[in-house]
């Protein structure tokens, strides 16, 4: 048997030559020089040479190694470089004589010596995240790599070898004694013994083939994207390549993965598969072999990497990656195998099979019920879902209240909590139910459904299991009377219930799962990527009736959405949840996934605030009509908009949206000066209707704008004062002395204008504020001219920037027309125009002004509750005082991490802007978008803006709190420290 055997008790020292005697080799076999670094490598010596032809690695091989087996790496490399690969992988240089292996000695030893050229780019290993786009590539490029070498063959290849995930638990067996620690070696002993028995049984039908072997984040090259992402896209260091079970590299893929968030080894293994299967589409038994494959993986590794760490204590690589290897271990041990690969082959499905039921269950229906029916004729099934409207806003935010919340819905103490549900949590967590629950008070008696047979009980868990058709029912909160093995008849006592623990969100329950193994035991909820749904079944058949709640399948309706609406109607994000609830300054997706919000500036008070609901709520039940009609809430809101304005501005038009309003302020500069040119800034935007999209010029809402912009629409330059001409203390004085002269010269060329219209604050450039005096100044030159002026306070107005209520405040100045919408209702559509009576009245010779939904009755009663809310939360305060503190954290990021070019703005509306180059501030527009694909991850809803796209843009409701804010804060500078 060949010396890779490790059975045979041989210990792999690796080579240990000086820098000066490689240099030497490098010299005399390969006729070249150049500086030389070490590169680690867990067996072998490896140098990178810096040649003057180019970049080489000079590879020392372990003696352990067989010629053959290098003989075989030499034939696969020159294999897949005559082969027209989509990667990149090394190519042997022959030496001095023509031959691609030589031989050297040191230190009485005699080693094999190789040089191939390098790839460059990073291993993955140097990256600290790895998004699933990156893990996909990853399992891609193996599943490429052992196709390609499907058709390559060498004697060299049929070796017993370490590595080989065949051989896993012997590797176990001969290495295991070098853990200390005991019950860790028992562990790695049962837990390997277990995956060498699946692995028995299926390897029959587990393929053959030629594989690298050793696909872990140190042989895996990535060339960076534009959005800074690591793509997989160069394979190295053959030497583990061998012919084995095809399916083997996932798994090696999968554990060496791990490494980089040890917290989802399942959900990194499953991107893993997508990648591979998609290239090289795995059989169903291979997906079953793939968990045990894993854990036998990770076993052989930590087994590996103890026996190295004592043979060469000094090598700081060999404990690191012992140390890391463990991690690994405990990160995967307690993942249940069933549902680990029923995730797995969820991965390679086309549709989910979350809660099927199965045929016996549902043809053989329960004779009795688990409570005795006369204790209430039809108590109700439960919605606790997120879109529950049961449990109304606020209600949740605790385990007690969601307990009180629930036990209040209960009719005499009972009712039934639904499967596969996505639960309002209060820690905000994916929690999907695996089971049903019934509600009933602690002490009722629980009877067996059908016959069962009780497999066991669990007095720990107060749960037992019993056998019925060929399902097995967990029942737990009950104390069990019924002993093991023994039959219980249908409507025969199993035990009492219990009541739950007072910690418990869920009042006294029985909770009923369904498994298909008698030894599983499921959470009582779950999150998706766990694989437990696929695993249990749909309860209903036993409880009597329908408990399966429907299914909230965000992924189907992201396909109904695409068949029916317009593709220009977009949406956030590739994969966008599905979010179905809010409260306050929180998004909920169908799961029950909490997520901060902070780009909704429409929800400014929050989501779901209850004064809107309330208000609206009594209001549509009581009338909703129009504004030609004559009722009080339309009158009073009007007052209360012209009490927060200059005093000249003292009339009103009421609308529904922000174009709708800028569309009113552009006819009446019109109306009122009979001119009908304007003036806007450029790169703004200021609604989608004609006029106001003729005035728009931002490049992502309107392409073609510079192009075909009417001759009677002119825009001046940008004041932007971060990435504009001028950025000086004195920019606003020369930005305005520019509008002034184009003013002048417009008057010059006869052309009379009507208005100017901008935003306060520079929102599609991400919250810039103007430089200071600019807006006098131009208003100043406008009205110079005859022009009036528009202030679109569509989205700066209203309290957010927290010194101020309106955005021209910050300005200093006062406009003729003061538009807002968006935030006026808290996302009931009202919006207004505020103007002075003259500017009013110029409208009158255009006939009527009527907007169906402008100031209706509910719009109207909305949008008082919004002003009264403002008030009486001191929400401007708030915007004042937690977005100083999110503007001063998100500054230092500015010093931490060079993308972070600034951060512009004022209170909550904010913009941080990401740059690739400080000095020549290149957008770092592709990252800004992975970067809140990331942030979604973590539970931050945040999106880009500006025409570069590269502005993080942040405008939350302004209930917005200090956690919240540090929570986005905290997050943005994990994605930034550690990649996305
Ligand atoms: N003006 C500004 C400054 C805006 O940001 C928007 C919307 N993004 C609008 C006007 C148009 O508002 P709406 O979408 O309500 O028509």
């Amino acid at each position: 048997m060949a010396l890779e055997n490790p059975f045979a008790g041989h210990e792999l020292l690796s080579p240990t030559l000086s820098g000066e005697t490689a240099a030497q080799l490098l010299h005399d076999r390969y006729a070249r020089s150049g500086p030389m670094k070490p590169l680690g490598s867990h067996q072998d010596q490896n140098f990178l040479v810096d040649a003057p032809d180019g970049r080489f690695v000079l590879k020392i091989s372990n003696p352990g190694f067989t010629r053959v087996g290098l003989e075989a790496q030499n034939a696969a490399m020159l294999h897949l470089a005559s082969n027209s690969i989509d990667f990149r992988a090394p190519i042997p240089v022959p030496d001095v004589d023509g031959q691609l292996i030589g031989q050297t000695d040191d230190q009485g030893r005699t080693f094999d010596v190789r040089l191939v050229t390098f790839i460059d780019g990073n291993p993955l290993s140097d990256f600290d995240y790895l998004a699933p786009v990156v893990l996909q590539a990853h399992g891609s490029l193996a599943a490429r790599a052992a196709r390609a070498l499907t058709d390559f063959n060498h004697p060299g290849l049929d070796r017993v070898l370490q590595w080989d995930c065949r051989h896993a638990s012997d590797v176990v067996a001969a290495l295991v004694g070098h853990v200390q620690d005991v019950a860790l070696r028992d562990e790695v002993v049962r837990l390997t013994g277990q995956a060498q028995s699946e692995l028995d049984k299926l390897s029959g039908e587990l393929r053959m083939g030629v594989i690298h072997a050793d696909v872990t984040d140190v042989n895996v090259v990535a060339t960076v994207d534009s959005s800074g992402r690591p793509i997989p896209d160069g394979l190295i260091d053959f030497g583990d390549m061998l012919r084995t079970w095809i399916v083997s590299d996932v798994a090696v893929a999968a554990v060496s993965l791990t490494a980089h968030d040890f917290d989802r080894p399942l959900e990194i293994t499953a991107e893993i598969v997508r990648g591979f299967h998609r290239e090289y589409p795995l059989t169903d038994p291979e997906i079953d072999a793939l968990w045990p494959l894993v854990v036998a993986r990770a076993a052989a590794c930590c087994v590996s990497s103890e026996q190295q760490a004592m043979l060469e204590p000094d090598n700081y690589y060999a404990e690191e990656s012992r140390d890391s290897d463990w991690h690994i271990w405990a990160s995967l041990r307690s993942i249940s195998w069933k549902a680990a690969t029923a995730a797995l082959h969820e991965a390679t499905a086309a549709q989910p099979s979350v809660g099927a039921t199965t045929a016996s269950a549902s043809s053989q229906p329960s004779r009795q019920s688990f409570i005795d029916q006369t204790v209430s004729a039809d108590p109700p099934v439960l919605d606790l879902s997120v879109q529950s409207d049961s449990l109304t806003p606020g209600s949740w935010q605790t385990a007690g209240e969601l307990r009180r919340a629930i036990a209040g819905l209960l009719d005499s103490g009972h009712g039934f909590g639904r499967f596969n549900e996505g639960r309002l949590n209060p820690a905000g967590v994916s929690a999907v139910t695996t089971g049903a629950e019934i509600f009933a008070p602690a002490g009722t008696t629980i009877n067996a459904p059908v016959d069962v047979h009780v497999v066991s009980v669990d007095a720990d868990d107060d749960a037992m299991v019993l056998g019925a058709f060929d399902q097995w029912l967990r029942v737990s909160g009950l104390r069990a009377t019924a002993a093991a093995g023994t039959q219980v008849q249908a409507g025969q006592p199993l035990g009492a219930l219990m009541s739950s623990p007072s910690s418990s969100s869920l009042p006294d329950h029985l909770l009923v799962q369904v498994v298909s193994d008698p030894d599983e035991c499921p959470p009582r909820v779950c999150d998706r990527a766990s694989g437990w749904l696929p695993v249990v079944r749909d309860p209903s058949s036993f409880i009597g009736f329908q408990v399966a709640a429907p299914s909230p399948d965000a992924a189907r309706l992201l396909d109904r959405r695409d068949s029916v609406l317009a593709t220009t109607q977009e949406h956030y994000y590739v994969q966008p949840p599905r979010i179905e609830r809010g409260w306050r300054h929180h998004l909920f997706d169908t799961d029950g996934r909490r997520y901060v919000d902070m780009v909704n500036n429409v929800a400014i008070l929050g989501h779901s605030h209850p004064a809107v609901e309330q208000a609206v709520g009594r209001q549509l039940r009581l009338l909703n009509t129009n504004s030609r009609f004559h009722y009080e809430a339309m009158v009073a809101f009007s007052e209360r908009l012209v009490d927060l304005l200059p005093e000249s501005l003292d009339t009103v038009f009421l609308v529904s949206t922000g174009s709708e309003a800028n569309e009113v302020a552009l006819r009446l500069v019109r109306a009122a000066t009979g001119a009908k040119d304007l003036v806007a800034v450029r790169s703004a935007y200021h609604g989608w209707t004609t006029a106001t999209d003729e005035v728009s010029t931002s490049i992502a809402d309107n392409p073609g704008a510079a192009a075909d912009r009417p001759e009677w629409i002119h825009t001046v330059e940008s004041p932007h004062t971060y990435r504009g001409r001028f950025r000086g203390a004195d920019a606003g004085d020369r930005y305005a002395d520019e509008a002034k002269q184009q003013l002048k010269d417009l008057q010059a060329k006869g052309r009379a204008i009507a208005g100017f219209i901008a935003e306060p604050v520079y929102g599609n450039a991400g919250g810039v504020l103007l430089p200071h005096g600019y807006l006098q100044q131009v208003y100043q030159a406008v009205r110079d001219v005859g022009g009036l002026c528009i202030a679109d306070e569509v989205q700066v107005g209203y309290g957010r920037l927290g010194e101020y209520f309106w955005g021209f405040e910050q300005q200093g100045v006062i406009p003729d027309v003061v538009t807002m919408a968006k935030c006026t209702g808290n996302g009931v559509p009202v919006g207004a125009v505020v103007t002075t009576s003259a500017i009013a009245a110029a409208m009158e010779e255009q006939g009527s002004f009527f907007s169906s939904m402008g100031g209706s009755p509910v719009g109207a009663v909305a949008a008082l509750a919004v002003l009264d809310t403002l008030e009486t939360e001191q929400l401007q305060a708030n915007a004042r005082d937690v977005g100083s503190h999110l503007k001063k954290r998100l500054l230092e990021l500015t010093d931490k991490h060079p993308l972070v070019g600034t951060v512009h703005g004022m209170g909550l509306y904010l913009g941080v802007e990401l740059v690739r180059d400080r000095e020549t501030l290149e957008p770092a527009a592709d990252e800004a978008l992975a970067i809140c694909e990331r942030l979604l991850d973590l539970g931050i809803i945040v999106q880009p803006t500006s025409d570069h796209m590269n502005v993080l843009k942040v405008k939350p409701p302004l209930c917005l709190d200090l956690a919240s804010a540090d929570q986005f804060v905290d997050a943005l500078d994990r994605v930034l420290t550690a990649g996305w």
